[in-house]
Order: structure tokens, then C-alpha cells, then sequence
């Protein structure tokens, strides 16, 4: 077991949430730091406000994991009269590096809104707003007699999903051949002399994002000194990846009922809803955080209620206008729910890297508006 950096961590998250699954608007991954430092010790927040980097310090964290980034529009100073400036001065003086995962979380497959549906009882999601379909790559490997089930072992940690399928592959045999020049150190074979090798030649499906882990997984095991292997683009399409989800309820209640289901379950102080109590619904949209701007969608696939935060008044008339019930169950309920997402994950991750580190959650957080 070896204390991971905090590079091994982002590459991790990068497995979680694909940093470039996030909005082109978005900042998200290392925010400060070095990333060539120790990350033995990482805390996870919602926010990466002064309570949280208060309590990464004083809980000699290294490394502080966000959902909201840290820096979100460009900086033209750090002054330590400003609230981000006096927390970028207090990180960088503690070693502290601050990473934020955002608009690639809600994205993900197990990020912030199925982690929100699983928790309402919101079953057989998809995504609300489909944005991009998962571009494949077929990976075709050249390995020798005896040595396939060792490289196909790192390829799958990336590859060989179809549908509810694991482990996919295929294989052919064959003779491969190859001369090692001056300077080689041939697996194989003599330097200046033409070898004819037993090889098999195993064909994975791997997704776009996933190339470059899974070729540097490939080259650690194969055990020739220049793995022969072809990418080939596909027009093949995986899963649709998108904001938001939308799914059913086991049984229709009433909206009130649903209602007071969501605020039990999100423990929340007060909610507000738009629509008739009585209502019936089943097929629910959600998006944590602010996604009223779905509303559109979820009505045109015929969603009975969303639920999402930060809800303006216009966009309550716009529901009522559409004849869809609106759950306003604030921005911080929705989305708090990565906190132990994340570092649930996290641990699962690096146990699989044989990497060694304390995750902790920041208990402090608390939703800022009050009610009375
Ligand atoms: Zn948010």
C-alpha cells in the first residue's frame, strides 16, 4: 500500500466523473495545489467555502475534494481582503490542494442525481437532458501464447461493458512476426534475427475517455518492450450521458404525499411545491442543484413532478402553465448527498490501486437559508 498524490487522486475522479464530461462553462479539478503532493489524508465537502478549508486544515488533510468549485470565474488578484483570496492564501500556506468535481458529477453514472433518485426511490433512470452520447474505441492487442489472461485482467478494470455484460472480449490466433534492432531487449526472439511468435491477437470495447488509462494499464502488464496494439474509432454509440433523470416511483401518490416524502428524506427544515396536491405522480424528473431550467424537458417526457432547487417565480408560473407539479427542495439538499457519494467511492477506488488513505466528510455544512 503506498500513500496516493494528489495527482493519483484526480486520475481517480477522472474515473468517478470524466472531467470532460463538465460543461464548458465549468472549472473543475485542481483549483490549488500541487499535484506532485501527498494526498493521505483528504476531506470531502459540498462547498469549498472557509468552513470547509478551516476544518481541511485543522484536520491536517491535504487535499480537499469539492463539489462547487473553489474558482469559478477567472481571478484578476488574490487579495486577502476577499473570501476566495483569504482561503487560497490559507490553502496554499497549509499544503493544502482544494479539487472540485461539478458539472461531471451530475453527469456521472452514480454521481449526484442517481445518488438523489436512489435516495427518493426514483427507479430505472435515464437522463433527463440527454447532452452527448459515450464515444467507443476498439482496442486490438497482439499478446503471446500464455499471456492473455493477465493482460485482459488490466483491460477490463476500462473495458469490455456491453449492456449488462462484463468482461467482453474476443480472440484469434496467429503468428506474429518481428526482427529486434541494435539497442532492443527483446521478450522474444535474438537482436538482428527474424522471429515468428504464437500470438493471439484480443479485441476489447473501450469508451473514449477511458483510452489512456487503459493503454498505460496495458503496456504495465504486456510483456513485450513495445506492446503492438490498434485503436480503431467506432460508429457505435454507448450510453446517452446527460443532466438530470428521469424515472418512475414503485407506486403513484399524491403529489402531497411525495412531497412530504422528499422533505423527510432530504431532512429538510421546509420545502415548497407548485401544483395540486392531490395530483397523482409517478414519473419523476429531478436534477440537484438548480435545474428548473429543465422544466421543459421533463414536461415534454412526460414527467408528472420535478424535483430540483433554487426556483424562481417565473419558472413556478411556467410549471403551472405546463401542468407540472415542481418539488423545490433547495440547492444544498440536493446536492449534499456527494459528500458520502464521493468518498464512498473514493475508498472503493483506491483499495483497487493498493493506495492508502484516510477520507473523511466535512460534518459541518449546513444549508444557509433558516425558516421560521
Ligand atoms: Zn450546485
Amino acid at each position: 500500500m503506498t500513500t496516493p498524490k494528489v495527482s493519483d487522486i484526480v486520475g481517480i475522479i477522472n474515473i468517478i466523473a470524466p472531467f470532460g464530461h463538465a460543461e464548458e462553462w465549468d472549472n473543475v479539478g485542481l483549483q490549488v495545489g500541487n499535484s506532485a503532493g501527498p494526498a493521505g489524508k483528504i476531506m470531502v465537502a459540498l462547498d469549498a467555502g472557509p468552513a470547509a478549508v478551516d476544518a481541511a486544515v485543522a484536520n491536517k488533510c491535504q487535499l480537499l475534494l469539492t463539489h462547487h468549485p473553489l474558482i469559478f470565474t477567472p481571478l484578476k488578484k488574490i487579495a486577502l481582503s476577499d473570501p476566495i483570496g483569504r482561503i487560497l492564501a490559507l490553502a496554499i500556506r497549509h499544503d493544502l490542494a482544494v479539487v472540485s468535481l461539478h458539472t461531471n458529477y451530475d453527469v456521472a453514472e452514480g454521481g449526484v442525481n442517481d445518488l438523489l433518485a436512489g435516495r427518493l426511490g426514483v427507479q430505472s433512470c435515464e437522463p433527463l437532458k440527454i447532452g452527448a452520447m459515450e464515444e467507443l474505441v476498439k482496442l486490438s492487442v497482439f499478446v503471446p501464447k500464455g499471456h492473455e489472461e493477465r493482460v485482459l485482467d488490466a483491460l477490463f478494470q476500462f473495458s469490455g461493458f456491453i449492456g449488462n455484460y462484463r468482461d467482453c472480449s474476443f480472440r484469434t490466433s496467429g503468428i506474429g512476426t518481428f526482427k529486434p534492432l541494435e539497442g532492443a531487449k527483446p521478450f522474444l526472439g535474438e537482436v538482428g534475427k527474424r522471429e515468428h511468435a504464437e500470438e493471439n491477437r484480443l479485441e476489447v470495447l473501450l469508451r473514449r475517455t477511458d483510452l489512456t488509462a487503459a493503454v498505460n494499464a496495458l503496456r504495465k502488464v504486456h510483456p513485450y518492450e513495445e506492446p503492438a496494439f490498434d485503436l480503431y474509432p467506432l460508429l457505435n454509440q454507448g450510453k446517452a450521458r446527460g443532466l438530470g433523470r428521469i424515472g418512475v416511483l414503485s407506486e403513484a401518490v399524491t403529489l402531497e404525499h411525495f412531497a412530504a416524502t422528499v422533505k423527510e428524506r432530504l431532512c429538510l427544515s421546509g420545502m415548497r411545491f407548485v401544483g395540486d396536491a392531490g395530483h397523482k405522480v409517478k414519473k419523476v424528473a429531478l436534477c440537484g442543484g438548480s435545474g428548473a431550467s429543465l422544466l421543459r424537458d421533463a414536461s415534454y417526457k412526460g414527467a408528472d413532478v420535478l424535483i430540483t432547487g433554487d426556483v424562481k417565480y417565473h419558472e413556478a408560473r411556467e410549471a403551472e402553465a405546463l401542468g407540472l407539479a415542481l418539488i423545490d427542495a433547495g440547492h444544498f439538499a440536493t446536492e449534499r448527498l456527494m459528500v458520502c457519494g464521493v468518498a464512498d467511492r473514493l475508498k472503493i477506488e483506491l483499495g483497487k490501486k493498493k493506495f492508502e488513505a484516510e477520507i473523511v466528510t466535512f460534518d459541518g455544512e449546513r444549508e444557509p437559508f433558516r425558516y421560521i
